[in-house]
């Protein structure tokens, strides 16, 4: 039984369908999707396009995901819902994470593209996401973003792809820009000792012990002990001595000096005070390294790792699974140090950000 409202209602979608296929066969047309519902065929299958996607296409007629989301219309993803939330902050030395939430508790391979873009061209590369949480029918997958120190980016494209053996399920697209951060500079003067002892490290293979370090915060483990949420490395931090982002010059005695980025943040006490875990993980490295004196790094899953420097003494050992909270080692001032200190410091896929961006992970509810 067709009733006149139903005739108005079918004239108009297909007055709409209309106008939606003749502004993707135009070239370079962005398209708006503002309603949900509607379908799209790509290179690689028949989507579902959601609210606020921009699709756009070239003069072959072939679709780009430029911002949203679009879902493949296989049966396993029936009424498939997205959300998705961003949480952090997008600035020089920050962190952000982004959370992609599906109605769907099949799990899924997990990729994320990052292309980050500033003044001199383009930096690109990709990880895997991971499960995050489960909630009731809903799995939420998640990446962290780090931003730079080092680059001066403008904006990151992050596009997101769950998809089964077979197909893409979803795929997600957001440019996120990044603001700037001012950065001030320091000079760090070492005397007799410690310049000597900087200079010309006796016996010791000194890329070798970068490679070691580098092998281990690189690794993206599927751990998700940071959940836990973040805290101080110490329990008094009002003696900060050196801020996160520092252009640091060193200078050392004989005229000898070289310059460098402070990729952490110091905290200044008495020998022996306690440092803590800023964040439940496992214990990946726990030795002496050139530079950084006796050393403590712990993966946090996803790629996310702390590490604590210049420590009197060690106490947790490679391997042990820590909690927020848990001492893992006692100030010092062995390595680049010119008195007793915690160097507290996060990478994520090796790079370095300002631990205190992190602290957004002790909001996290699921
Ligand atoms: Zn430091």
């Amino acid at each position: 039984m067709t009733n006149r409202s139903d005739m108005r209602l079918i004239i108009t979608i297909m007055l709409f369908l209309l106008a939606l296929s003749s502004c993707v066969t135009a070239k370079n047309e962005n398209v708006q999707i503002r309603r949900p519902g509607y379908s799209l065929t790509f290179p690689d299958g028949r989507y579902r396009i959601y609210t606020d996607t921009r699709v756009a296409a070239d003069e072959h007629g072939q679709f780009q995901l430029m911002k949203g989301a679009i879902a493949a219309e296989k049966p396993l993803t029936k009424n498939l819902k997205v959300k998705t939330e961003l949480l952090g902050n997008a600035q020089w030395g920050g962190c952000n994470m982004l959370l992609l939430t599906v109605n769907c508790t099949i799990p899924l391979k997990c990729r994320v593209w990052f292309d980050y873009k500033f003044a001199k061209g383009n930096w690109k590369f990709d990880r895997k996401g991971h499960i995050v949480a489960q909630k009731r029918d809903r799995l939420v997958y998640g990446v962290f973003i780090p931003h730079s120190t080092y680059n001066e980016t403008h904006s990151v494209d992050i596009t997101m792809e769950l998809s089964s053996e077979k197909y893409v399920i979803i795929r997600y697209k957001d440019t996120i820009p990044i603001s700037p951060t001012e950065w001030d500079s320091q000079t760090v003067t070492f005397g007799d000792a410690k310049s000597e002892e900087l200079n010309t490290p006796s016996g010791r293979n000194i890329a070798a012990e970068r490679r070691k370090r580098q092998r281990i915060w690189n690794e993206n483990s599927n751990h998700r002990y940071f959940l836990s949420g973040m805290r101080y490395p110490v329990d008094d931090t009002r003696d900060l001595t050196s801020e996160f982002g520092y252009r640091r010059n060193w200078v050392y005695t004989k005229g000898r000096s070289s310059t460098d980025v402070h990729t952490g943040v110091d905290y200044a006490n008495k020998t022996g005070t306690p440092i803590i875990a800023s964040c439940a993980g496992q214990v990946r490295y726990s030795e002496y390294a050139a530079y950084l004196g006796n050393a403590v790094f712990i993966d946090h899953g996803m790629g996310l790792f702390s590490i604590y420097m210049h420590n009197s003494n060690l106490i947790a050992k490679e391997g042990d699974i820590v909690d927020k909270g848990d001492i893992i080692a006692e100030m010092g001032m062995t390595g680049a140090a010119t008195g007793p200190h915690c160097h507290w410091e996060t990478r994520i896929y090796g790079m370095p950000v300002d631990p205190r961006s992190l602290f957004f992970l002790n909001d996290l509810k699921f």
